[in-house]
């Protein structure tokens, strides 16, 4: 990731001096996150600020709880320096997910370590959305009190949907795969927290996945990059230079219902010959397993069901080879079209794709090197997913904890929470 950097200049406003320190206080703690941990001299070295204002601008980040000093670094010229980087105690975001057949909650540091994660298998297509939210909000809740204890607070969460998502308003107005008609999400949950003194944001669950899938290459962040994400449902996240697009109204990447088979099943959309009705794991399941086979019982955990049938690929079984051939065709076929549009730099496979991924990459890299209009299908590389079923709620945790990053003097001064708290005490 490019860091740019402003110096303080003489002239100018207080106000813009301020502003001017905000930018440099997220340029170290950007720098931080995508380089790791480092001595002042470096992060000035490496950033361009002179290093009395790192040293300034670190004194503040650790005042403020973001930055702690670790050991000293060694090696290089001159003396060695203190190491510092982003603290991992202080604060928390939280990634919360509702999908098909599961629900999800994670907590992750400003490191971007994951500190705590629950996966829940849950037959979410068969229940009241209300019910859904109010075990997603206990779920929750635990986490939220189990960072507390080791004095962590959280500073936002992001609940990941797969549907249509208006993330201005957390209304959800279409999860088809869901079933769910249009509901306030963000609210409810808020409602069902007890009203928690951080921002709540909802997402769609593709765009969540895609944004872990973006940060969590640090300084090797593609600016191009596709995400198909596969599950029940199919949904694309879609990166141009360094940006996630949205589109007009923030619905952009809607890529399983993209239309591919006029002679296919009905998707839950009401249309015939989507691509998720090809390539979703209904697909895959259909054609690879029998009724009453427990790959398909929604309530024994999706990671379980895939390991299944993996170990059924990896011993030559028949059925599910053909099933995942005939799935990896239409995957072609759609990616075909989606590499034209957009010829990304990177295809990722996430989801259950990551899983086939021995058995469609080659056959994925042989389509569009002979089907994408460009040469060498545009110099487009395809890779898997190493994030699995984590990386929407990583995804939504790098969301809620984003706004930190851009503007670190958003969390108050330590002393100052150590005087409000004294002061609630006595
Ligand atoms: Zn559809």
């Amino acid at each position: 990731m490019a860091t740019r950097t402003t110096s303080l200049g003489g002239s100018g406003s207080t106000a813009d001096q301020l502003a001017v320190r905000r930018h440099n206080l997220a340029v170290v703690m950007t720098h931080l996150r995508t380089n790791g941990p480092r001595s002042r001299a470096r992060v000035a070295a490496e950033t361009g600020l002179n290093k009395g204002t790192v040293s300034s601008l670190v004194a503040e980040l650790v005042a403020r709880g973001l930055v702690t000093e670790g050991e000293t670094e060694r090696g290089g010229m001159g003396r060695p320096g203190q190491v510092i980087d982003l603290d991992r105690v202080n604060y928390v975001a939280i990634g919360a997910e509702i999908n098909i057949d599961y629900i999800s909650v994670l907590a992750m540091n400003l490191r971007g370590e994951t500190v705590a994660e629950k996966r829940i298998p849950l037959d979410t297509a068969h229940m009241a959305p209300d019910d859904v939210i109010r075990h997603l909000a206990r779920t929750a809740k635990t986490v939220i009190s189990q960072m507390e204890r080791r004095g962590s607070s959280a500073i936002g969460m992001t609940v990941a949907v797969p549907g249509i998502v208006d993330s201005s308003s957390g209304v959800v107005f279409d999860a088809v795969n869901l079933g769910w008609p249009q509901i306030p999400v963000g609210e409810v949950v808020r409602q069902r927290l007890g009203d928690p003194p951080f921002p709540i944001y909802i997402d769609n669950e593709a765009n969540a996945s895609a944004i872990a899938e973006l940060v969590e290459r640090g300084a090797e962040q593609p600016e191009d990059l596709l995400l198909l994400t596969g599950g029940v449902g199919v949904g694309g996240g879609i990166v141009a230079r360094g940006e996630l697009v949205r589109g007009a109204r923030g619905f952009a990447g809607e890529l399983g219902h993209m239309q591919v088979n006029l002679n296919g099943r009905r998707c839950g959309c009401g249309r015939i010959g989507c691509w998720e009705t090809e390539v979703g794991l209904g697909a895959l399941l259909r054609l690879a397993t029998t009724s009453g086979d427990l790959v398909r019982d929604p309530t024994v955990d999706l990671v379980d069901r895939l390991e299944e049938l993996r170990r059924r690929a990896e011993s030559g079984n028949k059925k599910t080879l053909r099933a995942i051939e005939a799935v990896g065709g239409w995957l072609v076929e759609g990616a075909t079209s989606l590499v034209n549009i957009f010829n990304p730099q990177v295809l990722v496979l996430g989801g259950y794709f990551a899983v086939l991924g021995p058995w469609v990459t080659t056959a994925l890299e042989e389509g569009l090197a002979a089907q994408v209009h460009a040469p060498e299908a545009g110099g487009c590389r395809v890779e898997l997913s190493t994030l699995g079923f984590s990386a929407a709620v990583r995804g939504g945790a790098h969301h809620a904890i984003r706004s930190v990053f851009d503007d670190p003097t958003a969390v108050p001064l330590l002393e100052t929470i150590a005087a409000s708290a004294k002061g609630a005490t006595s």
